[in-house]
């Protein structure tokens, strides 16, 4: 192909994702002197601006102006530390949330990742060696990490929660999880929330100036550095002048469509996260101000179809060790993979063109006397299932979602492959040839350990189609290992940080179950150390 300026950068930038932003144009000044440079190779102008043909968000003019040292994008996990740091650290902070409400996905998770913790040094937990948990995450990525970033974010890890303990926030218990080293910290009661309001309260005691309801919609720059953010609040477009910016605006988990295109997953059936306003707005306001793109990755979960969170459904409909067949009737993988990861799970069902999980009705029976073999999410293994009889029935009566059911059921294997759009024939073979196994015993087959070889012999039979959610993205924005963004040349845009799940450079596939609660412990981190900086750098 002929290399104009136009065509490389949009070649330049599509393979970042910027593409997926209506910013295939939109390229930082050291891409258009690269551009620049080819260009003139070859004897193309070069006379042209950076962001010539992209589709940048225009410049909004005020109703309210108010000044800071430092804006806050998005008051969820991240946000709350960068705008608590940052006022510790003597800075006047605006904190813009999109939402009527701080927290973000923030409330949802169980723990987070630290390591030399005054709460393990209390438990006396000694600590895994940090080089250790690098290799690991080296190996989970195949290699495609830099060792700076983790290594910058575990040694920050310890002093995080003995920050976060400052603040009043409770931590219940450092444990293992799928048998990684003793480094998840479980918040009170086994959750977050505590957490998060501990912190919500703490913006307001440092005196933050939070607006919620005001979505951040474009940033401010002038020569080159960043100096503000506009948002859109209840009463007009609010311009916060600042010195500083942090973008943590929890990437773009909510958006079905930027998850296919950025992480490549089939979508069809993916839930989003609780909190729907992350959609990628702090990676679209970056790449506006010239910074590159990085690969983006998510933290996935198995799902069955629908959004039946918090139910007994939930519990049996995905990840479980049930059989599995995929669209050929065939068997695919150990089904008690869930055992080792549910992000692993996700991975293996999503390289199929169809998954299903299925159980017969001894086992529907034990799951409502006796619950579930897996612990699936906040629901503990092996506790009765109660409204598991009741939700199945409607399951089965809800109307199709884009041509799956929440649920299939069938007197026999045939009829259910048939409802479940699978080779029957094949179906049923593949069923009589893992009861076989589970007589015997031993899974000759996938290596499935014998507690999970549960078979599937008496009728009816219950079928649910195996799916993901995506429970946050991970990356987009590039930073260096301060968090600070930069463009293609790995230049810093002075002024503008980001972190949390819009920035970190930590993860090029997904989350490392052996690295546990690595993502909350590196918003806590993130946040925590770019408050401090930009601080900072406002004073300077
Ligand atoms: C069910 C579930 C369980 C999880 N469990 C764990 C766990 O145990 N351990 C772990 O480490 N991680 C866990 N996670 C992941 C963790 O919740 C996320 O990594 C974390 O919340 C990301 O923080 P964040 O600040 O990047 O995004 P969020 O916490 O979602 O905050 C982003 C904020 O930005 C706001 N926003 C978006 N756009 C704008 C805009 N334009 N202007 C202003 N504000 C904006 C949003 O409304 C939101 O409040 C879990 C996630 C889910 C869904």
């Amino acid at each position: 192909m002929e290399i104009t300026r136009r065509n490389f950068l949009t070649g330049a930038a599509a393979m970042g994702g910027l593409a997926a932003f209506g910013l295939a144009g939109c390229a930082p000044k050291s891409v258009q002197a690269d551009a620049d440079e080819a260009l003139a190779e070859t004897g193309g102008e070069t006379s042209a601006t950076a962001t010539e043909g992209a589709e940048v968000t225009p410049e909004p003019t005020p109703d309210a102006t108010v000044d800071a040292d430092v804006v806050v994008i998005g008051g969820g996990a991240s946000g709350l530390c960068a705008a608590i740091s940052a006022a510790q650290n003597g800075a006047k902070v605006v904190l813009f949330e999109k939402q009527a409400q701080l927290g973000g996905n923030g409330m949802m998770p169980e723990g987070l990742f630290a390591v030399n913790s005054p709460k393990q040094a209390e438990l006396g937990i000694e600590s895994p060696r940090k080089i250790d948990i690098i290799a690991n995450e080296f190996q989970f990525n195949n290699f495609r990490i830099t060792y700076d970033y983790w290594s910058n974010y575990i040694d920050g890890s310890g002093e995080s929660i003995a920050w976060l303990l400052d603040l009043g926030v409770v931590i219940e218990r450092v444990e293992s999880m799928f048998g990684s080293p003793e480094v998840f910290h479980y918040g009170e009661g086994g959750h977050c929330e505590q957490m998060i309001e501990t912190l919500i309260a703490a913006t307001d005691t440092l005196g933050v100036d939070v607006h919620l309801n005001a979505p951040a919609i474009r940033l401010k720059q002038e020569d080159g550095a960043v100096v503000g953010a506009y948002a859109e609040g209840p009463e007009g477009v609010i311009l916060a002048n600042a010195k500083a910016v942090i973008l943590t605006s929890g990437g773009f988990s909510g958006d079905t469509e930027k998850v296919r295109e950025l992480v490549g997953y089939d979508t069809t059936y993916m839930q989003t996260p609780p909190n729907p306003a992350n959609v990628g707005d702090g990676m679209r306001m970056a790449f506006e101000m010239g910074a590159a793109s990085a690969p983006a990755a998510c933290l996935t979960a198995s799902r069955s179809v629908g959004d039946v969170r918090g139910t007994d459904l939930f519990v049996v409909s995905a990840g479980q060790p049930f059989l599995w067949l995929n669209e050929l009737g065939h068997r695919y993988i150990w089904e008690d993979l869930g055992t080792q990861s549910m992000t692993l799970v996700v991975r293996a069902n999503m390289a199929q063109k169809k998954a299903f999980s299925i159980f017969d009705s001894e086992e529907f029976d034990r799951l409502c006397n006796e619950g579930a073999p897996l612990k699936r999410y906040r629901t503990l293994a092996h506790t009765p299932l109660m409204n598991l009889a009741d939700e199945i029935e409607q399951a089965l009566e809800t109307p199709e979602i884009e041509g799956a059911k929440l649920a299939y059921r069938a007197d026999t294997i045939e009829e259910l492959a048939e409802q479940m759009g699978i080779d029957a024939e094949e179906a049923v073979k593949a069923v009589e040839r893992y009861n076989e196994l589970c007589e015997k015993g031993i899974d000759e087959d996938f290596g499935k350990a014998a507690e999970y070889l549960i078979p599937v012999k008496t009728p009816p039979f219950y079928g649910f189609r195996e799916t993901l959610e995506c429970q946050t993205s991970l990356g987009g924005i590039d930073i260096d290992p301060f968090n600070r963004v930069v463009d293609a040349a790995g230049a810093v845009i002075p002024g503008l940080w980001a972190g949390g799940s819009d920035a970190s450079k930590l993860t090029m596939e997904s989350y490392n179950i052996e690295v546990p609660g690595s993502l909350l412990g590196y918003c806590v981190y993130s946040g925590r150390t770019m408050g401090k900086a930009a601080a900072e750098y406002a004073k300077a």
